[in-house]
């Protein structure tokens, strides 16, 4: 067999994600599991239910329609309108995916011509510089920096280059909690304005912010035809096996992302289309109490963390607190967090691999809240061993 390498060169270095690496850990040691994010109490029964009736009365179980179901689209429109004033037509401006993982890869896929440059704040969620990569595009981090992890706009600026083709966003960000801010999105919408960039936005925690609040950048004076929103089911709905995700564009944008869609998997998720659709039109009540019970949960980690030696970092949206390490003598998050189980019973994720820089966060760790309150308890009583270990 010759020798040339399998992996295509694109892909090298990806390796396996930190998700499943640090998921297999968990299920290894026994640990409880503040890595991966995935809550561990599923969402409403009415809308597991909603589901199961889809399949049980055969909606769903065959091909969906390639955009996703009429009755879905409408529901995403209708929420885009109800929470942020967007006005999208279901026809045309609305795509359902397999969440939004396929929806951000479907974007760069259709985006990009090989060499375009995309610039994106790091930590960078770990699918981007892979869907960047498999693209034949080249990321250009800009480095988020604790403790306020707020983006430079001066940087970003000069950032921008003749062959910059999109600028990619994630607000509120995983892994930081930073939720930018009305000012900051007019400097981002302006700059893309003035250098006529695409922007693709990447809102799967619309719904989880703590501090301030959500601001579309679709909705900034000029951005409507040049913004690519994603969102998911996932995070807002507790249901993050259903891969649920859809983007909402122009219809020539949406049209692009939709050309690269129809190769991915061309559709998915039948019958969990027909119980989203029903989950985006629960009442107001459904999303404060959701982020009630997560502020909640926030405070009780942060506070634990806190009083076990960790620098931490307050987000103000998502379901990740963000730590240094520093604190407590250690000096290498994933050494740190290959070690954590067996010195406490807990896995954490290692921001570390999140960023092209390998200095800038040699020593940030990643827990997730959206566990039990009595998991997080006990997680935040075992991680108060380490001072002492
Ligand atoms: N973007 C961000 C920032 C995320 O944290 C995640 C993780 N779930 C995704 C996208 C992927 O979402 P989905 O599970 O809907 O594919
Ligand atoms: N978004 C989740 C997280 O950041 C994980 C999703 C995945 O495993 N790809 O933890």
């Amino acid at each position: 067999m010759s020798t040339r390498p399998l992996l295509n060169r694109r892909l090298d270095g990806l390796g396996t994600t930190i998700f499943a690496e640090m998921s297999a850990l968990a299920t290894a040691t026994g640990a409880i599991n503040l890595g991966q994010g995935f809550p561990d109490t599923d969402g409403p029964r009415e809308i597991a239910q909603a589901a199961a009736d889809a399949v049980l009365s055969g909606r769903g179980n065959q091909y969906p329609p390639g955009p996703g179901i009429p009755e879905l689209r409408t529901a995403i429109a209708e929420h885009q309108q109800r929470f942020h004033g967007l006005g999208y037509d279901p026809d045309g401006e609305v795509l359902v995916t397999a969440g939004a993982t396929e929806a951000i890869a479907a974007a760069m896929l259709a985006l990009l011509e090989p060499g375009d440059e995309v610039i994106a704040f790091e930590p960078f969620y770990d699918s981007y510089a892979a869907c960047v990569a498999m693209a034949g595009g080249t990321r250009v981090p800009l480095t988020l920096r604790a403790p306020d992890f707020r983006p430079d706009l001066d940087a970003l600026r000069a950032a921008v280059t003749p062959r910059t083709r999109l600028l990619l966003l994630n607000s509120p960000h995983n892994p930081t909690g930073m939720v930018l801010t009305p000012d900051e999105l007019a400097a981002i919408a302006e700059l893309a304005c003035e250098r006529d960039l695409l922007v693709v936005t990447d809102e799967v925690y619309e719904h989880l912010v703590f501090t301030g609040a959500h601001h579309p950048i679709a909705a900034l004076p000029g951005m409507r035809e040049r913004t690519v929103s994603i969102s998911s089911a996932g995070k807002t709905f507790s249901f993050t096996g259903w891969k649920v995700g859809w983007v909402t564009a122009s219809a020539p944008l949406v049209a692009a992302v939709r050309t690269a869609k129809q190769y991915l998997t061309y559709v998915s998720a039948g019958p969990f289309q027909y119980a989203v659709t029903e989950a985006l039109r629960l009442p107001d009540a459904y999303f404060t109490q959701l982020r009630a019970d997560l502020l909640r949960k926030r405070d009780l980690l942060a506070d634990g963390l806190r009083a076990a030696g960790f620098e931490v970092y307050d987000p103000q949206g998502t379901y990740f607190i963000t730590t240094d390490i520093t604190p407590l003598g250690e000096t290498d998050a994933h050494a740190f967090c290959r070690a954590l189980p067996e010195r406490c019973g807990v896995v954490a994720i290692p921001n570390s691999v999140f960023y092209d820089d390998p200095d800038a966060g040699r020593t940030q760790v990643r827990f997730t809240f959206c566990k039990q309150d009595s998991v997080l308890a006990d997680a935040v009583t075992r991680l108060g061993q380490l001072r002492v270990s």
